[in-house]
């Protein structure tokens, strides 16, 4: 089946007795075991249940793992991930991130004892020189949020299998339909499902998937001792969202390029950050690795009071955090998503009072250039 079939008929493990065109919500804590010794395919939902199992498969299918799970946000997916490793482990991880996660390795998986390495995972030279003894892992984020920037995760992971590392890839900003790291060499992935899989911001999500059984049986393992899991309800509003990725994504990505260009011959837009612009330095690589560039574009625009402006007077565009979903977004990192960043930190990488980031929704794309013209230039 190809990708957009999948996102429908992936799992053709759903049928129940009634012959449900959807997988029904099975909203059971516990299940009744057949007899003593006799095997069940349910026993508790922080094991796994029936709706979350269709889910995770679905996913499975989409990024070609061995074994996907679901849990209740992106967050819960990457700490899952961050306890395949101990204390002295080092891992090297791209410094330009969600802050979420920054907030996670820095302020709580550093105090118990895992070290970190943040750089520019761009630069390949770099990265094998960061590489020490108690190197574990690499984690990616490509795109980089908000900063928009490529890793190759190709060269990457052909390093980390030199090294023996695990290279844990966040792909949320492009989702599997453009880009499946685990064919590239990766041997993680993890997702925010609240962004684009579910697509409608009305669910939090999170997935980890794994290439190997050997991966797979230690983030079950950590999963049904921790719990954390997707409620089945979730799952499938996730499922729902899933069906339209595919169309949901050729819209968006449509729509983001115009509105890069359009942004892009703005005066008083200094800086666009969007990936599909061909004089970018990533621009080679994320041809290479992925088949669309996503609904994400960050600006800096010439003033602190236009970039408020800009929030207060747009209309179609809401001003609200998170990303992915059919209605367009604008958010303020340097309030909210990086907002717990160090000061110079944040202004070094350009996080500054004039710098604003978009999430490209489904509507008309001549709307979303209409509103954002009358917040910059009326
Ligand atoms: C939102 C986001 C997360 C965190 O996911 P939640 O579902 O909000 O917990 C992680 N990584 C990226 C790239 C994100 O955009």
């Amino acid at each position: 089946m190809k990708f957009e079939t999948l996102c429908l008929h992936a799992d053709l493990n759903k049928k129940d007795e009634w012959g449900t065109l959807n997988q029904a919500i099975c909203q059971s804590a516990t299940f009744v075991h057949k007899g003593v010794d006799v095997d069940s395919p349910y026993s508790y939902s922080r094991l796994s249940n029936p709706t979350r199992a269709h889910l995770e498969n679905t996913v499975n299918a989409l990024e070609g793992g061995y074994a996907t799970y679901a849990f209740s946000s992106g967050m819960t997916a990457i700490t899952v991930s961050m306890m395949l490793f101990k204390r002295g482990d080092h891992i090297i991880s791209t410094y330009d991130l969600y802050g979420g996660a920054l907030r996670l390795f820095n302020n709580v998986c550093n105090s118990n004892g895992i070290e970190y390495s943040f750089i520019d995972t761009s630069d390949i030279d770099l990265l094998e020189k960061t590489i020490k003894n108690n190197t574990k892992a690499i984690y990616i984020e490509t795109p980089s949020n908000p900063l928009m920037e490529v890793t190759d995760i190709k060269r990457v992971s052909d390093i980390a299998k030199k090294h023996g590392l695990i290279v844990i890839v966040d792909n949320t900003f492009l989702t599997p339909y453009y880009q499946k790291p685990l064919s590239l060499g990766a041997d993680i992935v993890v997702h925010s499902g609240t962004k684009y899989l579910g697509g409608h911001n009305d669910t939090l999500a999170g997935f980890v998937v794994c290439k190997t059984k050997e991966l797979a049986e230690k983030i079950l393992y950590f999963s049904k001792t921790i719990g954390g899991q997707l409620s089945p309800f979730d799952c499938f509003l996730i499922e729902r969202g899933i069906k339209t990725l595919p169309i949901r994504m050729d819209r968006i990505n449509d729509n983001a390029y115009k509105v890069a260009l359009w942004l892009r011959g703005c005066n008083k837009i200094k800086k666009v950050y969007y990936v599909g612009f061909k004089y970018n330095k990533g621009y080679e690589i994320i041809k290479k690795q992925a088949t669309g560039f996503g609904g994400m574009i960050s600006i800096e625009v010439e003033s602190e009071e236009l970039a408020k402006k800009i929030l207060k007077d747009v209309k179609i565009f809401q001003y609200a955090e998170s990303l992915g979903g059919v209605d367009s977004l604008i958010t303020y990192p340097m309030k909210q998503t990086h907002a717990d960043l160090k000061k110079e930190e944040r202004e070094a990488k350009g996080i500054n009072e004039r710098f604003l980031r978009i999430s490209i929704g489904i509507e008309n794309v001549e709307d979303l250039i209409n509103d954002l013209n009358g917040a910059i230039n009326d």
